[in-house]
């Protein structure tokens, strides 16, 4: 694609746990976002990759989600989360992203008519966006401020925000959802896919195997529980919202047409358990 340069990324270190690609002069011995507790360092010790070496063995595979175009590396990488391509006026918003970029992508991309923006619902995503925005053309990175400890690169393209609600586009709004991480954030798209609109809420709630419920826990795969403020906390700011449909970071993982339902149940159900 003409006009854009990633090379400078192609030797940065890439933590093969979890997708994050860290800047090549910080010589990483260890990943701060795997040797967190919502995360974990892989069993054989840290491993580290970059991410000319992901695309060389990975694709990228395009598919449609319950009406929303999505992205994930075939074969399956790191935490396996999937990105989404949300249509707007003046091209399109990558919601989340992933740990490698490939030509075949950016070429697909482009053919969709562009992407305008990424943003990102917290730092288990944030694997390779700094080369994603220079891929892209230099298109800015919206974070929530409250995770800017988990950011190492310098880069012109970061754009965070603070508090509740920022307004993206005229239909998508970033929403902070605050539990699994201090910054966790929810894109709203309010009249989209479908007119009832749909909530893409990262991990700060996950669609559980039944896709009749959500859960919420700080750490999902160390399976730490929110408690009962960090719950109330949530259920307050998810209140205003109205969707249809949620859209969870991983293949399959949706509710579809009853969604605000499904989440108020939810709430319902986990604070029963707490109570016991
Ligand atoms: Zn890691
Ligand atoms: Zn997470």
């Amino acid at each position: 694609m003409p006009g854009v340069d990633r090379s400078s990324f192609s030797r940065a270190p890439v933590c093969v746990a979890c997708g994050t690609q860290y800047p090549e002069a910080e010589q990483m011995t260890e990943c701060p976002v795997c040797r967190d507790e919502r995360q974990y360092v892989g069993w054989a010790g840290q491993r580290w990759t970059t991410t000319a070496e992901i695309a060389a063995d990975h694709q990228i595979r395009f598919e449609d989600a319950a009406g929303v175009m999505t992205m994930a590396l075939q074969p399956e990488f790191a935490i396996g989360q999937r990105a989404f391509l949300i249509p707007q006026e003046g091209g399109m918003v990558m919601w989340e992203c992933l740990p490698a970029v490939t030509d075949a992508a950016l070429e697909r991309i482009a053919g969709l008519g562009g992407v305008q923006a990424i943003a990102i619902s917290h730092p288990h995503f944030y694997s390779a966006m700094h080369e994603w925005s220079a891929a892209l053309g230099g298109v800015p990175i919206y974070l929530h401020e409250a995770d800017e400890e988990w950011v190492r690169h310098d880069s012109p393209f970061l754009r965070f925000w603070d508090g509740e609600h920022f307004t993206l586009t005229g239909a998508l709004d970033l929403v902070h959802l605050p539990g699994h991480f201090a910054g966790s954030t929810g894109l709203w798209w309010k009249n989209g896919p479908r007119p009832g609109g749909s909530l893409f809420p990262g991990d700060a709630l996950y669609v559980v195997m039944d896709r009749r419920f959500v859960s919420f826990m700080r750490s999902y795969p160390n399976l730490i529980p929110l408690g009962p403020k960090a719950l109330g906390r949530l259920e307050a700011k998810i209140g205003p919202l109205a969707f249809t449909d949620l859209y969870s970071a991983f293949e399959g993982r949706e509710i579809i047409g009853d969604a605000m339902e499904r989440v108020a149940a939810s709430f319902a159900r986990y604070r029963d358990a707490l109570k016991g």
